[in-house]
């Protein structure tokens, strides 16, 4: 059965561009509510542990880089089937093939600056809830 916890990330870039609030509207509207939300500077330490599945892969070096040039906004989103609904719900990885009036089309301006993170798993959103709140227990 799939869970009802995902974990997403507003990443650096989308931050700096002044679309937290536009970017949570939209997480709001789209059903998903929210149990924990977080403002959060990513140490290129923490950024290599939380990529750490990607660290083989030739982008990994500037991915680390550029998500812990400036914060980010970490939450935890509760829906039915929330980490395949949020996934569907944000786009495609890259901004270019996502689909129209989704966040990443919206927000994001390259492949790595795509706007938001999304659990790729109800195990890992688990694991990258507790990575930035300390009890997945309040949830
Ligand atoms: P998703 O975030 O859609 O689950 P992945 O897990 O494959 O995508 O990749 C993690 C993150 O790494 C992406 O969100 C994006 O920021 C970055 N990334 C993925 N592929 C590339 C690429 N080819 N070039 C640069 N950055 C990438
Ligand atoms: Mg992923």
């Amino acid at each position: 059965m799939s869970g009802n916890i995902t974990f997403t990330m507003i990443k650096p870039g989308a931050v700096a561009d002044g679309h937290i609030g536009a970017i949570m509207a939209k997480i709001a509207e789209g059903g998903f509510k929210f149990k924990a939300v977080k403002m959060f500077r990513l140490s290129k330490e923490q950024a290599e542990s939380f990529y750490a599945v990607h660290s083989a892969r030739p982008f990994f070096n500037s991915l680390v880089a550029s998500m812990s040039s400036g914060p980010i906004i970490a939450a935890v989103l509760e829906n039915e089937n929330a980490v395949l609904a949020y996934r569907d719900f944000i786009g495609a990885t890259n901004p270019a093939d996502a689909k129209e009036g989704s966040i990443r089309k919206l927000y994001g301006t390259s492949i790595e600056s795509n706007a938001v993170h999304g659990s790729d798993s109800d195990e890992n959103a688990r694991i990258e809830a507790n990575f930035f709140f300390s009890s997945m227990e309040q949830f």
